[in-house]
C-alpha cells in the first residue's frame, strides 16, 4: 500500500475559537472541506504510482512535473490538504498575539509597521474576488511578500514560504458572518498564533 495522504487531527476543540470563529464552521471546515481534499488527493494519485510517497509540498513545488491527467486535481486538493493543515496551526488559540524578534523587525522593515501589514494583508483578503487565500510569505529572494491567491493555489507553486495565510473561501466564514467578509478578515487578528507564524519565518530562511 503507498503512503496516504491522511486528514491531521484539529489539535483543539471545535469551539476553541469562538467568538471568533463558530464551532461548527469549524467542524463542518475540517471534518468535511479539508476531508474531501484529502481524499481527492489521494484518489487524483492511485493513478500516479511514481508521486506516492512524495511529500505535499513536493508536489506543489514541482505541479508542472505532475501528469497533466491529474494536475489540476493535485493542484486544487493538494493545495487544500496543504493550506488547510497550515491554517489549523495559524488560528490556534494560545501563543503570542504579535510578532516578535526577527520576525517584528522584518515586517517593520519591509511595511513599515505592523498596522501597515495588517492593513495591505486585509486589503488582499477584502478584495480577493471569489474564492482563495490571502498570504504573506517569503520569497525567492528571501523578502516578504503579501498578496492573494484563488481557489486553493498554494505560494509553494511559485517558490515562495507561506508565512500565514487566510482562508476567504465562503465555507470558512458564511455560517457566522454571511456577506461581511470584511468582519471575518478584522476578527482574524485576534486569533493569529504568532508564534507558528515565526517559526515558519525561522524555518524559511533555511
Ligand atoms: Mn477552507
Amino acid at each position: 500500500m503507498p503512503t496516504l495522504f491522511e486528514l491531521p487531527p484539529l489539535k483543539y476543540a471545535f469551539n476553541a475559537l469562538e467568538p471568533v470563529i463558530d464551532a461548527m464552521t469549524m467542524e463542518i471546515h475540517h471534518d468535511k472541506h479539508h476531508a474531501a481534499y484529502v481524499t481527492n488527493l489521494n484518489k487524483a494519485l492511485e493513478s500516479a504510482p511514481e508521486l506516492q510517497g512524495k511529500p505535499i509540498e513536493w508536489l506543489l513545488q514541482n505541479i508542472t512535473q505532475v501528469p497533466e491527467s491529474i494536475r489540476t486535481a493535485v493542484r486544487n486538493n493538494g493545495g487544500g490538504h496543504h493550506n488547510h493543515s497550515l491554517f489549523w496551526d495559524w488560528i490556534a488559540p494560545g501563543g503570542s498575539k504579535q510578532p516578535k524578534g526577527r520576525l517584528e523587525k522584518e515586517i517593520n522593515a519591509s511595511f513599515g509597521s505592523l498596522d501597515t501589514f495588517i492593513e495591505k494583508f486585509s486589503a488582499a483578503a477584502t478584495t480577493r474576488f471569489g474564492s482563495g487565500w490571502a498570504w504573506l510569505v517569503l520569497d525567492g529572494d528571501k523578502k516578504l511578500q503579501v498578496y492573494s491567491t484563488a481557489n486553493q493555489d498554494s505560494p509553494l507553486m511559485d517558490g515562495h514560504k507561506p508565512l500565514l495565510g487566510l482562508d476567504v473561501w465562503e465555507h470558512a466564514y458564511y455560517l457566522k458572518y454571511q456577506n461581511r467578509r470584511p468582519e471575518y478578515v478584522k476578527n482574524f487578528w485576534s486569533i493569529v498564533n504568532w508564534d507558528v507564524v515565526g517559526r515558519l519565518f525561522d524555518q524559511a530562511q533555511g
